[in-house]
């Protein structure tokens, strides 16, 4: 699944419309400090349906919307889509291209558009399942988080990549299973004391 543009209108540091083209291959986005970088990636957390202002480094939801500057007055919204390539259909909606928008007013109303219809937040949601994009996936990785991916300790890593995988849940279904065994184990020694002391 390509991610083909970043459209960002009135988002934290982004007081002009700003398009972002992502070609085929890598995009570095370089800056000086303080000069809105990680700001793109809240971008693309905040349409995928970030609820915490917290994670996206604010206190409260409108703190994302562009504050003023001593030259420009501060914005009453902010916009930003997201513009994927699916011609090869991984997002499971009849169109070779799916823009995926998320507004906020000041004044608190807020709303999601697929392909400029209104849509809820679960229509977002389900857009993305089992497609590895989403607030909590690994498609997007913080500045936190690296340090753990780079953790010596070969255990911890691990963790992660089971949990990129999948395969936790089962690990999780295999433990409880393995638990019922134990338990089952013990019920049946107590049923055998109890034969031979009847016998
Ligand atoms: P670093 O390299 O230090 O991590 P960065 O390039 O990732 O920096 P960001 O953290 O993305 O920078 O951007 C921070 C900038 O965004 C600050 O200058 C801050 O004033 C600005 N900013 C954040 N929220 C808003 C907002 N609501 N209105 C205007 N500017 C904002």
């Amino acid at each position: 699944l390509h991610l083909k543009r970043l459209e960002i209108y009135g988002f934290k540091s982004f007081a002009d419309r700003t398009e972002i083209v992502f070609e085929r291959g890598i995009t570095g986005v370089v800056g000086p400090n303080g000069s809105g970088k990680s700001n793109v990636a809240d971008a693309v957390r905040w349409v995928l349906g970030e609820q915490s202002a917290r994670t996206l480094r604010g206190t409260r939801m409108e703190d994302i919307i562009f504050n003023g500057t001593e030259k420009r007055k501060k914005l009453s919204m902010a916009e930003v889509t997201l513009v994927f390539d699916n011609v090869d259909g991984s997002l499971d909606m009849p169109y070779s291209e799916l823009s995926v928008t998320r507004r906020i007013y000041r004044s608190g109303e807020s709303e999601y558009l697929i392909n400029g219809n209104s849509r809820r937040l679960k229509d977002v949601v389900a857009l993305f399942q089992d497609t590895g994009i989403g607030k909590e996936g690994y498609s997007i990785i913080g500045q936190g988080r690296i340090g753990d991916i780079l953790t010596p300790k070969s255990e911890e890593r691990r963790v992660i990549f089971e949990e990129a995988a999948g395969v936790v849940k089962y690990k999780t279904r295999k433990e409880e299973a393995e638990r019922k065994l134990g338990q089952t184990d013990q019920n049946l020694i107590r049923i055998e004391d109890i034969l031979e002391e009847l016998s």
